[in-house]
Formats: structure tokens, C-alpha cells, sequence
């Protein structure tokens, strides 16, 4: 499973190419909804009120996703996080015929915009592939990302900018 909403709230604050200030996309919720909306995450119903149990949600979620890329513990301050701000979402299992066969499904119910969000990203957390998630080689770059090749051998979190900046300071340096 691809962890995107794991790996786009871990990115959402951290410091991209074009950035010439420190990140705040939190701030305001204007700011918000765009960052969200930009990484394809509902933003649907999100308020003022929301936004820093968002910043605490998208805090949590990156100490968390570093934890499993750079093989630490996780830190179980940021698991408390994820569970008191998905504390109440509810689930009604249903079962529906499909074909000759049952499928059995989850409905959920969430309170609000970020309570669905934590509960999304602990789903992701727990089917993880961690040996996939890992963080941009690029020593300036600290963004994650989700190795999707075969060869489980993609070292940047993006061929533009970072394999092609990597490229160029190599051929630089054997010049
Ligand atoms: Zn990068």
C-alpha cells in the first residue's frame, strides 16, 4: 500500500527547493486548505479551530515517519498524538453481497477533517512497507518518500530537483 497521506503530512512543513522562507502552510487556513488540496487530501469542513490539531497532526506524523525511515523507535509521545486526535472516529462493519461472494466493510465516521486524517494515516502506518520509506539521499533535502521501484533502489524523493542536482555535483567532482 502507498502511504500518501503518511508521506504528504510528514512533507507538508518541511522546507522545499523554492521556499525562501521557512514553511508555514499552517498558519492561516487559506494556507491549509491549499497544502492540503495540493497534496490531494480533503479539506473539506477544515476551520480555524482545526488548525492546530492539524499542526500537531502533521508534527506527529513526521517525527513518526522518520522514526521508521531512519530505523528508530517509534516515539511513542507522537503514537499518543495520532490516538487522541483519531479518539473519535467510529466504525459500523457491514457486510453486502457481491457476485457469489461477501464482502465485509468498514464504514467510517469521522468527527472532523483531522480526526479522519490521523485515522487515515495510522491505517497507512499499519500495513507500511518500511523498507520502503525512507528519506531523500540528498543532503540537503530531508523530504520522505515511498520507494515504489522493483529494485527498491530510488535514493531521491524526486528525479527534479534532487537526482538531477546529485548528478551534476557528481560529474562536477570528477571533472
Ligand atoms: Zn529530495
Amino acid at each position: 500500500m502507498n502511504p500518501a497521506a503518511v508521506i504528504a503530512l510528514a512533507n507538508l512543513q518541511r522546507r522545499r527547493r523554492w521556499d525562501t522562507a521557512p514553511r508555514a502552510p499552517l498558519l492561516n487556513l487559506p494556507g491549509a486548505r491549499r497544502a492540503l488540496a495540493g497534496e490531494g487530501l480533503p479539506a473539506d469542513g477544515l476551520t480555524q479551530d482545526d488548525l492546530p490539531a492539524l499542526a500537531r497532526l502533521c508534527d506527529a506524523v513526521s517525527e513518526l515517519g522518520d522514526c521508521l525511515a531512519l530505523r528508530r523507535l517509534p516515539a511513542s509521545q507522537a503514537v499518543g498524538v495520532l490516538n487522541e486526535l483519531a479518539s473519535g472516529c467510529t466504525g459500523t462493519t457491514q457486510l453486502s453481497v457481491s457476485g457469489h461472494a461477501l464482502r465485509g466493510n468498514v464504514d467510517w465516521r469521522d468527527p472532523d477533517p483531522v480526526a479522519g486524517l490521523a485515522r487515515r494515516t495510522m491505517q497507512e502506518f499499519d500495513g507500511v512497507d518500511t523498507s520502503r520509506l525512507r528519506q531523500c539521499q540528498r543532503e540537503e533535502c530531508d523530504l520522505l518518500f515511498f520507494d515504489r521501484t522493483r529494485s527498491r533502489t530510488q535514493r531521491w524523493h524526486a528525479e527534479n530537483p534532487c537526482g538531477w542536482l546529485e548528478r551534476q555535483r557528481r560529474r562536477r567532482a570528477h571533472s
